[in-house]
C-alpha cells in the first residue's frame, strides 16, 4: 500500500506528464479510491501517490470519478470563497478563492472524452485537483500574511516527513 506524500517531498512540484497508457490509470483506481475514502478526502491526484503522471480521483458526492488528462477550457471570472484542505498538507485548512465554475474536458479510465460544465463545490475540487497535476499546492494560493500565520504549522509538517522517512 502506498502513503499519501506530503509537504516537502518533491513530487509534489512537479509538472506531471499527459497519460498515454490508461492501463496505469485502471490499474490504481482502487487503491486510489482506498487511500482517499479512508482519509475523508473528496480528491486525489496521482502526484500525490508519487505517480507524476495527469490524473486524479474526485467525488464531490455524486460518486467517484477518475479524471485523466483533463483541461479547463473556460473559467468564470467571477470567484467564490470556501476552505480548503489537503491529504498532503495534513491538519491545515484555509479559505481560497477559486472560480465560481470552470468548463472542463477529461478522459475517462477507459480514454472516452467527457466535456462538463462544474460549479460550486465540484469546481473547487476539480481546480484544487488539477493545481495537483501542475506542482501547485493550495497554500499557493494564499496571501503572504495568510502563508505567514499558516508557516510554523508548515514547517512542522515537513520536519515530521523527514524523520518518518528517514527511518
Ligand atoms: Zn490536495
Amino acid at each position: 500500500m502506498v502513503n499519501v506524500r506530503i509537504l516537502g517531498d518533491p513530487v509534489l512540484r512537479k509538472k506531471a506528464e499527459p497519460v498515454t497508457d490508461f492501463s496505469i490509470v485502471r490499474s490504481l483506481i482502487e487503491e486510489l479510491k482506498i487511500l482517499m475514502y479512508q482519509e475523508d478526502g473528496v480528491g486525489l491526484a496521482a502526484p500525490q501517490l508519487g505517480i507524476s503522471l495527469r490524473f486524479f480521483g474526485m467525488d464531490d458526492g455524486t460518486g467517484f470519478k477518475m479524471i485523466v488528462n483533463p483541461e479547463i477550457l473556460e473559467r468564470a471570472d467571477e470567484k467564490e470563497t470556501g476552505e480548503e484542505g489537503c491529504l498532503s498538507i495534513p491538519n491545515v485548512f484555509a479559505d481560497i478563492e477559486r472560480s465560481r465554475w470552470v468548463r472542463v474536458r477529461y478522459q475517462d479510465e477507459h480514454g472516452s472524452y467527457h466535456e462538463e460544465l462544474l460549479q460550486g463545490y465540484s469546481a473547487r475540487i476539480f481546480q484544487h485537483e488539477y493545481d495537483h497535476l501542475d506542482g501547485i499546492l493550495f497554500i499557493d494560493h494564499l496571501d503572504s500574511k495568510a502563508r505567514t500565520a499558516l508557516s510554523q504549522q508548515l514547517k512542522k509538517i515537513m520536519e515530521g516527513r523527514k524523520k518518518y522517512q528517514e527511518k
